[in-house]
């Protein structure tokens, strides 16, 4: 037997025990001529001592031991001296007093120390993902995410669903995204595509009659890696039969609720009930739709007052259709020029011509940027709307409302960061429902879906989709939490003849819709029960747990921000002779 203990379950009841252990040398060090050296598994960390005088082969042979070597150690359960017990650690009022240590195998120096966090660079910290997940915060994250599927596995079985494994290997099944194809070496020239989602594959499992699903599904998308996104991520997708939207929210509600209770009990929910925001209230106070609702500086209307200000900046966006929007930053009045110009440079990276202000120090002069152009009564008026005291900061952007609210949105999101306002412990759970169904694809000149193809419209906007598709509105929920949205699901067409009507809405050619998903409208015609779904982010999901800054962390072996993986140096090329095997000429 290796061992019959770990390094993390033994304490002061366990004193006079013969253990054995195996594990890792975290760390060595020498004090006044005793050898320490903190074994470590998966489990903790102990510490081991010899006595120099009693045992000096032992005292030899842990002299020799380096850090990330494999030993093992027989020993005694001591309780430490008085005064020596490490508070910080589980296993600090004990100690082992090695009796026999056996390498059972060495390690070269490591690339990165196990033992410390030094904010390398993330390459190297890739390149070795097997030595960077040693580490006690890798250790953790992914014992948390362990924790969160097992417990979404059991309150799910508690609940009837099945889980149930799709294909990997399928047909495009449209997220928006582009398709990873496999070549298919058995059919010339054509291709599996891998699933950006179990989307049609759980739809037709409801067809099939399973009424509850649930998969751990892992999806691929091959996307611009912009952000924070990975070519593949895991999602936990369900679908249910019989159900309206409702069902689906109040199950995911209750699922997410208990989760955080046992899974992250020192987190709170910022509230129960979870809110729920339409689409449009959502883009009026936050600008966003997936916001950040645990802070207030929430977005103000001053489109009337701006429209007959006297400054043409305001009154010509709004003469084009635009509008006048605010956020007041309450503890920055004192910004200065600088600080004011840097903010004006990040609103124009993100489409805004200029951003208009009005400071408002605890002493001193208001300063503006517009209101000497503006005509007299108008600061009054706008100091009274954005509810403005000393010490607020006003910030304005006038444009169309696209801008408005993508340049407020994040200007909030940023200022709140600096300003401290977020509390870190706090999970902010909410909805966002009432989405438009379509959305106006400007380059395209065609509607796009809001979520997906399979999405249904709200029943009483169905008569719309002839008239003014752009006011109906969909069957879709967005799952929000803190600044991420975290998971989308809906109500799903379940009849073939509005499932055409849709294809046709988009501009989906029927050739090509037939193609695509004449399985899909062939399997509505036989007995489709109405259904619905949703499918949270599990990695997202944990980065949010976890405080982590980015999903890579919470994942065992990620992609690089590059879309490749370091350690194994994938995607590389193939054999000329598995090229030819799958009928592939390179034109690069
Ligand atoms: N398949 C969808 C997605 O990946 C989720 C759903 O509609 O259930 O976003």
């Amino acid at each position: 037997m290796y061992k019959t203990n770990t390094c993390g379950e033994l304490r002061s009841k366990d004193a006079g025990t013969e253990v054995t252990l195996a594990g890792w040398v975290n760390r060595r060090r020498v004090l006044g001529g005793i050898n320490f050296v903190d074994l470590r598994d998966r489990f903790g960390m102990i510490q081991v001592v010899t006595d120099p005088t009693m045992y000096p082969e032992i005292h030899q042979a842990l002299e020799e031991v380096r850090p990330e070597w494999v030993i093992q150690v027989k020993g005694i359960v001591h309780l430490r001296p008085e005064g020596l017990a490490n508070p910080n650690m589980p296993t600090g009022e004990i100690e082992v007093l090695a009796t026999s240590v056996k390498v059972l195998n060495q390690a070269k120096t490591t690339p990165i120390t196990i033992s410390k966090e030094e904010g390398e660079n993330e390459e190297i910290r890739l390149r070795y993902r097997y030595l960077d997940l040693r580490r006690e915060r890798m250790r953790k994250n992914l014992i948390l995410r362990h924790q969160v599927i097992k417990f979404i596995r059991n309150f799910l079985d508690a609940k009837g669903f099945l889980e149930i494994e799709t294909p990997i290997l399928f047909k495009t099944t449209p997220e928006g995204a582009r398709d990873y194809l496999v070549p298919s070496r058995v059919y010339p020239g054509e291709f599996y595509a891998l699933p950006q989602s179990p989307q049609q594959l759980k739809q037709l499992l409801m067809v099939a009659g399973m009424e509850r699903y649930f998969q751990i599904a892992r999806c691929f998308r091959d996307e611009d890696q912009r952000g924070d996104r990975q070519p593949e991520f895991t999602q936990l997708d369900l679908e249910m039969s019989f159900v309206e939207r409702e069902d689906i929210m109040l199950l995911v509600e209750e699922l997410f609720t208990k989760l955080v209770a046992e899974v992250v009990p020192g987190k709170r929910l910022f509230s129960s009930p979870w809110p729920r925001l339409t689409y449009s209230e959502t883009m009026h106070r936050f600008g966003k739709d997936n916001p950040d609702i645990r802070f207030g500086m929430e977005l103000q209307d001053v489109t009337e007052i701006a429209a007959r200000s006297g400054f043409q900046v305001f009154e010509n966006a709004v003469a084009e259709g635009g509008h006048v929007r605010g956020i007041n930053v309450s503890g920055l009045g004192e910004y200065s020029r600088k600080q004011l110009d840097e903010l004006s440079e990040y609103a124009k990276m993100y489409g805004a011509k200029g951003l208009a202000y009005v400071t408002i120090p605890l002493n001193g002069e208001q300063r503006s940027s517009f209101t000497k152009f503006a005509k007299p009564d108008v600061l009054e008026s706008l100091l009274e709307t954005m509810h403005a005291k000393p010490g607020d900061l006003l910030l304005f952007v006038a444009d169309k409302p696209a801008v408005v609210f993508e340049v407020l949105g994040r200007m909030r999101v940023l200022l709140a960061e600096r300003l401290g306002l977020i509390d870190k412990d706090i999970l902010a759970f909410c909805w966002v429902i009432d989405f438009p169904f379509v959305v106006w694809n400007e380059e395209e000149e065609r509607w796009d879906p809001s979520h997906h193809l399979f999405t249904s419209p709200m029943v009483e906007d169905i008569p719309l989709l002839d008239v003014d598709p752009g006011k109906a509105r969909g069957q879709q929920y967005d799952l929000v939490l803190n600044n991420y949205e975290v998971g989308g699901g809906s109500i799903r067409i379940h009849e073939r003849n509005l499932q055409e009507k849709v294809f046709k809405l988009i501009g989906l050619d029927p050739v090509v819709a037939l193609e695509r998903f004449g399985h899909m409208l062939e399997a509505f015609e036989y007995g489709t029960p109405p259904h619905g779904g949703i499918a949270p982010g599990i990695d997202r999901i944990c980065m949010i747990l976890a405080g982590e800054p980015n999903i890579r962390e919470v994942i065992a072996f990620p992609k690089s921000q590059t879309a490749r993986d370091l350690m194994a140096d994938a995607p590389s090329p193939a054999e000329p002779k598995q090229l030819r095997e799958l009928h592939i000429k390179l034109d690069i």
